[in-house]
């Protein structure tokens, strides 16, 4: 089988995509208050593009999707799609990112379309913070998600928590006590530069600060073993006296460039080879020619082109929404 590997010898076989670049929520740390300007419904990939894009994706090796926004559950029908995805490609793990706003509606079915893992961005659980940081958002229906999600026996639930100073680093006992109660496992994402009008230096918490900062009394133990995804960019501790287990995502501090071994694709169809890097590569007209050929060659261009880190480009100022995380 082909295989998608760069000249650093990284080889890529996970891609997230993104449905939709609108969201329910304005997170304070993804995007500014009034929003980013929306593409319109042509301007986005169809279902039916994005099938074709997986099949092509598959045969060049990649054996996991992502599913990301924006908010990936406003785009309506997505979980049908996954479900037809999941039948048509049986062998490729289907995950999902999600703030969980929409969960309670959709937990069933996702269940039913048999998704591998879903991730739930939560960053307090207290409701007035939660409102502040979301601007939009209220944590009922949330923890409602959650709970659906619990109760519908979907599989790997993680709780992704983005630790910001000031907001929620004295939190971490909180929400580690949360994940636990629930059946989740905890990931403390490190702050991350995407765009300089929200990025906040001063909020930034590093990967070891946050490892000095974690709640328990034993020590927390660095683990290889449990939770630790062949492809995943956390570090998974385990706190010997609790038992407690906790990732940390260093994406700043200790970038995983090296072992890199993502790409992805915006809603309305390009392909970013490095989160950080702004150089896109159109691929919607040639999915819409349905020439999997063309395609492929294209793929294998941009990839050729992934930079070995991050440090090597320039950031540009796109908002996480519009790049799914
Ligand atoms: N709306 C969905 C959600 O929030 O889970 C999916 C898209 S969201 C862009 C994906 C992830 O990116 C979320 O976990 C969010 O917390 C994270 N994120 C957004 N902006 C970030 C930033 N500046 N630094 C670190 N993580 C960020
Ligand atoms: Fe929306 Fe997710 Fe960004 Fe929050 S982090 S604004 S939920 S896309």
């Amino acid at each position: 089988m082909a295989e998608l590997i760069d000249q650093y010898g990284r080889r890529l076989n996970y891609l997230r995509i993104s449905v939709t670049d609108r969201c329910n929520f304005r997170c304070t740390y993804c995007m500014p208050a009034e929003g980013v300007p929306c593409l319109s419904h042509e301007e986005i990939l169809r279902y039916e593009d994005i099938k074709f894009l997986c099949r092509v994706f598959t045969e060049l090796g990649v054996v996991k999707f992502r599913f990301t926004g924006g908010e990936p559950l406003v785009r309506k029908g997505l979980v049908p799609f996954l479900k037809e995805l999941r039948e048509e490609l049986p062998g490729i793990k289907i995950a999902l990112t999600t703030n969980a706003s929409l969960l309670g509606e959709y937990a069933g079915a996702l269940a039913q379309a048999k998704i591998d893992s879903l991730n739930i961005s939560l960053d307090t659980l207290d409701p007035e913070k939660f409102a502040s940081v979301t601007r939009t958002g209220k944590i009922e229906a949330v923890l409602a998600g959650i709970r659906a999600a619990g109760k519908a026996g979907i599989k790997n639930i993680k709780l992704n928590t983005v630790l910001v100073r000031g907001f929620n680093d004295h939190e971490i006992c909180e929400l580690l006590k949360f994940a636990r109660e629930n059946g989740l496992l905890l990931r403390l994402i490190e702050f991350m530069p995407i765009e300089d009008g929200i990025w906040d230096k001063s909020a930034y918490i590093s990967g070891e600060e946050i490892l000095s900062m974690l709640p328990g009394g034993g020590k927390w133990e660095k683990t290889f073993t449990e939770h630790k995804d062949a492809d995943g960019p956390a570090e998974y501790y385990r706190n010997e006296k609790s038992g407690d287990r906790i990732g940390i995502i260093t994406a700043v501090s200790n970038h995983f460039c090296k072992n890199c071994n993502r790409l992805r694709i915006s809603a309305e169809g390009s392909l970013r080879s490095c989160l950080f890097n702004p150089r896109e590569t159109a691929l919607k007209e040639i999915i819409r020619m349905r020439d999997p050929a063309a395609l492929r060659e294209a793929i294998l261009r941009a990839v050729s082109e992934k930079p070995r880190c991050w440090n090597d480009v320039k950031t540009g100022s796109l908002h996480m929404s519009g790049i799914g995380g």
